[in-house]
């Protein structure tokens, strides 16, 4: 099956009872057995539900996996995976990782005993100076949040596999209708199913994908033993929001280039970062791992002032200044003070979040409002 087949019919099937075409919404905590331990699969919904089954086996399908995980948020998702290691074990991640992961990674699994090492990673050969005999997972986030960095998923895959490390993929950003992490040889994928996946803005969630049995068994114990699971209603909306994702992605992409090509030609515009830029310092890898390039983009104004920036996102009209990303509207954000506002400015502008710079979620309106809107609010400053 093609992936645009998929999206729509990987791992499911109609209702048996009823034929119904969608799954219904099991708004069931339990489940009758006729004797005890003898039951039709299903026990306690901690442990499974069949809205989330569906869901679950959505996810591994389209992700070229052979077993999906949905959790109660991007960050549950992250936490049973770090919750694989053990006090003494260490981590490396990237230095340009969601706000959020990073964290949980130093605010509560530090405290635990786990190492993080953050560095850079647009050089892949990187990672190898920092793997000693505790070292257990390389975590990639690509592409990177808000400076759209990108990491060579095969050649991390590489030195995790020589070193026996799991790599795991954060692959909200791209999703499965952009890059296969799976097929290029990591072992977890992760999403953040409240962006992309979902992709209307009503839902929190999380998701896994692996390929291994034992590894598949290990998170499935853990989704269960610590129970950052999600519900019913969550997983029809997710599971609803795939059978779209390769449309929506198509135009994300579409109109994304449009709104870099324009930024990149205004003059007062300093730098535009989006990788399907030929000058991107990683046009070649995202080249190479992604089938088209985002909808995501990060752009700075000329003489770099913090009340330019603020200035346009307050006269935006089409896109709205909020949290988030990957939902059909388009939404602008200011990391320096929304995002990132928790790290100081000189870390922060070292990896490049300066005062001015504004990030664009490109959404699917029609390109021509969303360029005019911008127009609009630059001429403002
Ligand atoms: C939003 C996001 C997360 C966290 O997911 P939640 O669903 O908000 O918990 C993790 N990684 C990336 C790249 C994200 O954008």
């Amino acid at each position: 099956m093609e992936f645009n087949t998929k999206v729509i019919h990987g791992g499911q099937k109609h209702d048996p009872s009823t034929g119904a075409v969608m799954p219904p919404i099991y708004q069931t905590s339990t489940y009758a057995q006729s004797s005890p331990g003898n039951h039709k699969g299903y026990e306690y919904s901690r442990t499974a539900n069949p809205t989330r089954t569906a869901l679950e086996n959505s996810l591994a399908s389209i992700e070229n996996g052979n077993y999906g995980l949905a959790f109660g948020s991007g960050l549950a998702a992250i936490d049973a995976v770090i919750k694989l290691l053990s006090p003494g074990d260490e981590v490396i991640s990237t230095n340009d990782l969601y706000g959020g992961t990073y964290r949980l990674f130093t605010k509560i699994y530090e405290n635990f005993g786990i190492k993080f090492h953050f560095i850079g990673m647009e050089n892949a050969q990187n990672i190898e100076e920092y793997i000693n005999a505790n070292t257990k997972i390389i975590w990639v986030e690509t592409p990177t949040n808000p400076m759209l960095n990108i990491i060579d998923i095969e050649a991390s895959a590489k030195i995790a596999k020589k070193h026996k490390l799991l790599l795991v993929v954060d692959n909200t950003f791209a999703t499965p209708y952009l890059q296969l992490p799976l097929d290029l040889g990591a072992d977890v994928v992760m999403h953040s199913a409240t962006k992309y996946l979902g992709g209307h803005s009503d839902v929190v969630m999380g998701a896994l994908i692996v390929k291994d049995k034992a590894l598949a068994e290990k998170l499935y114990f853990i989704q269960n033993a610590s129970g950052a699971i999600c519900g019913p209603m969550d997983s029809f909306l997710v599971l609803r929001g795939i059978k779209t994702l390769h449309l929506r992605m198509q135009r994300h992409c579409e109109n994304g280039k449009a709104v870099a090509e324009y930024l990149a030609a205004h003059p007062k515009i300093g730098n535009v970062y989006w990788p399907g830029f030929e000058n991107h310092p990683n046009h070649q890898i995202a080249k190479k791992q992604m089938k088209d390039f985002g909808g995501m983009l990060s752009f700075t104004i000329k003489g770099n002032n913090y009340d330019s920036a603020i200035k346009v996102l307050e006269n935006l009209k089409v896109f709205t200044l909020a949290e988030s990303l990957g939902g059909v509207e388009s939404l602008s954000g200011h990391p320096a003070s929304m995002t990132h506002a928790s790290i100081p400015k000189e870390e922060r502008e070292k990896t490049g979040v300066i005062d001015s710079l504004i990030r664009l979620s490109v959404g699917v309106e029609s390109k021509n409002d969303l360029i005019n809107d911008l127009s609009k609010a630059l001429k403002l400053i």
